[in-house]
């Protein structure tokens, strides 16, 4: 089949869909690679290495599979070939005026965020992949501003304490952050409201913190469900006093098609030490800190608070590399003889195909 790669159009996106080294897989099994000139040029991906992994440089748009990043614009939709099929991250759940578009000009869509978290899915799981490279950024991002240092320090000036790091949400982007502030030599801590994350977190080296009275939010598929009002309360007032000691607070908590839950209260960033540190993860879906203002930050009582958005594109090429593999995964997966065969009995394919002939399937 034809593949497009185009180059990404969202601003500070640096990410590329499919790097070199999986279309030169891809070229091997048979498809014909149309990558727009620049395409991976910000991930640190030339073209001529495109070009020696067999790529052609040309109209990604008019391939029969385009494989994207970022969703499209109405005018990108409008270069899609009929009947071609579109994969990537969509947001489809908060994006129906693009589902739209897509079924008119009836493309085949696959959300790549919609994927199931079962093992059989693992290698295509984009979210976990990019994930991986949030978690370990906001780490840096934190070291980059706290006025500490992480490890502890013997020096002939004096011993120097370790770096108190909290991190609320002990998914995988909570845990790439144990495990980077761990290196980096800082007593960390976490919380979820998963118990079943508690060994995960403890073989990372890291001490988790339980509630009093424990609240227990397991949901459908692993992921977390929303607490009561209650829970939420008793989970606030906890954490308040969790994040007094700490330097450092990192949060990543999410509930699947929900805002965020709001985890640091103002009253509780005001309990923090002067030069503590919040790097909210959650900023895009609202934020888990009340005052986290989304791309920007903030100052409040000498506590900052950064609510950095896409991370994944600040770590452009290993991001793109685990995008890629993802990708092709995927395309593995619905793909067969040549021929885009979307199997819609099939769990991966049924949770992740949005629009097909014609119609919107599910957001
Ligand atoms: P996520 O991004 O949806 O949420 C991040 C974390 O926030 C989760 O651990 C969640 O429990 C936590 N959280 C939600 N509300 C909270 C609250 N009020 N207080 C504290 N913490 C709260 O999670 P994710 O990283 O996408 O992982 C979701 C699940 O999927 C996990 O169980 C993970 O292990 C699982 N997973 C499975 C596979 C697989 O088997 N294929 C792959 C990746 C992830």
């Amino acid at each position: 089949m034809k593949l497009g790669v185009p180059k990404e159009t969202v601003a500070g996106e640096r990410r590329v869909a499919l790097v070199p080294d999986t279309v030169a897989k891809l070229v091997k099994d048979g498809h014909e690679v149309q990558v727009e000139p620049g395409a991976g040029s910000a991930a640190g991906f030339t073209d001529d290495a495109y070009r020696a992994a067999g790529a052609k440089p040309g109209d990604a748009w008019t391939a029969d599979i385009v494989c994207k990043v970022q969703k499209p614009t109405a005018a990108e939709v409008g270069k899609l070939r009929e009947n071609a099929a579109l994969v990537g991250q969509f947001q489809a759940a908060t994006s129906p005026d693009l589902l739209q578009q897509l079924a008119q000009r009836r493309i085949t869509t696959f959300s790549l965020e919609l994927l199931p978290r079962i093992t059989r899915a693992q290698a295509m799981d984009v979210l976990s992949s990019q994930a991986t490279a949030a978690g370990y950024k906001a780490v840096l991002l934190a070291a980059e501003t706290t006025p500490k240092f992480f490890p502890m320090l013997v020096t002939a000036a004096g011993t120097l304490s370790p770096a108190r790091v909290l991190v609320l949400g002990a998914g995988v982007a909570g845990l790439q952050a144990i495990a980077t502030a761990r290196r980096l030599g800082a007593i960390v801590s976490a919380f979820d409201v998963r118990a079943a994350v508690k060994e995960q977190v403890e073989s990372l080296g890291a001490k988790f913190l339980v509630m009093e009275e424990q609240v227990q939010a397991e949901g459908a598929g692993g992921y977390a469900k929303e607490l009561s009002a209650d829970q939420h309360q008793r989970e606030l007032d906890f954490l308040a006093r969790s994040v007094k000691d700490a330097d450092v607070v990192i949060t990543t908590a999410a509930i699947p098609g929900k805002r965020a839950p709001v985890l640091v209260t103002r009253a509780a960033v005001e309990g923090m030490r002067p030069g503590a540190v919040i790097v909210d993860l959650a900023a895009e879906t609202g934020g888990n800190c009340e005052l986290t203002q989304v791309g920007t930050t903030v100052v409040h009582q000498g506590v900052t608070i950064l609510g950095p958005v896409n991370l994944p594109a600040t770590l452009p090429l290993h991001a793109s590399q685990m995008y890629s593999r993802n990708i092709a995964t995927f395309l593995g997966h619905v793909v067969k003889d040549g021929k885009l065969q979307p199997d819609m009995a099939d769990e991966i394919t049924k949770a992740t195909c949005v629009t097909h002939e014609g119609k919107v399937l599910r957001s």
